[in-house]
């Protein structure tokens, strides 16, 4: 997959992409990932991307002509899928990542200061928010979004059954993991992860995943598929089948 970013700070890219996931799918060749400087779109002496508001107020807009020229570049050599990270967008998550990681080529467009001039958004194909709350910048919401997709990626993660156990693949939230020590301060690994029984094992961790999404995310049980045996164990914690909690 090739992912291009279209930011005003390239500098912000540097570290996380030169380590962990990040660092492995592009040493992989599964992804590559090219960070486009704004600036570099923009006309006149002074290389403004921004300017006043129509209507008066505080803070500045980015300009539409540099934005949509470097949007029209990227995309006359790559067609990209045109995201635009916004809060104003729709909200991410892991079933929007694994479809976006079927993608060929994503353009990630990372917003500043008061946003951008809304004629722009004739020009991508979707907003993306990772939450909600607003950050100074779109580049760390671009690195969530790119972080959450190549771990999605065929061959990224070592183990390529761990993307599918986790949290929300699975439509719950993952059970408890232990590692050595057996006893840390006192506090010991539960017993049946030491049995060697796997499917016990396998049954405990199903049960704690249940139980964990129930008290932390009960709205994930309305989507979750559930068996029989599931919903009969739900329902000895308090869970009421069909309404979410
Ligand atoms: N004035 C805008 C508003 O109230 O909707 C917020 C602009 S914000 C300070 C600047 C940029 O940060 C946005 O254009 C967007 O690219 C990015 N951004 C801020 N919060 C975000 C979020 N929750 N998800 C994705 N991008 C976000």
């Amino acid at each position: 997959m090739r992912v291009h970013v279209l930011t005003l700070f390239p500098e912000m890219f540097g570290s996380p992409l030169a380590a962990g996931v990040l660092r492995r799918a592009r040493e992989l060749g599964t992804l590559e990932v090219w960070v486009h400087q704004l600036r570099d779109y923009a006309g006149g002496r002074h290389l403004q991307v921004d300017d006043t508001p129509y209507g008066g107020g505080q803070g500045m807009v980015m300009k539409p002509e540099p934005l949509v020229a470097a949007i029209e570049h990227v995309a006359a050599a790559d067609a990209p899928r045109r995201i635009l990270l916004s809060p104003q967008g729709i909200a991410f998550s892991h079933e929007r990542a694994r479809s976006l990681a079927c993608e060929r080529a994503l353009l990630l467009i990372c917003g500043r200061y008061e946003g951008l001039d809304e004629r722009v958004k004739a020009h991508v194909d979707e907003e993306l928010s990772i939450g909600d709350y607003v950050l100074s910048g779109g580049e760390l919401a671009a690195l969530v979004v790119l972080d959450a997709i190549a771990r999605l990626l065929p061959g990224v993660l070592g183990n390529a059954a761990s993307p599918a156990d986790d949290s929300f693949a699975t439509g719950l939230l993952e059970h408890p993991q232990y590692t050595r020590p057996e006893d840390f301060r006192g506090a010991r690994v539960p017993d049946v992860l030491l049995s060697g029984e796997h499917a016990a094992i396998a049954r405990w961790r199903r049960q704690q995943s249940l139980r964990l999404t129930l008290e932390r995310r009960p709205d994930l049980l309305a989507h979750a598929p559930l068996d029989a045996t599931d919903r009969a164990f739900l329902r000895k914690l308090g869970w009421r089948d069909g309404d979410g909690g």
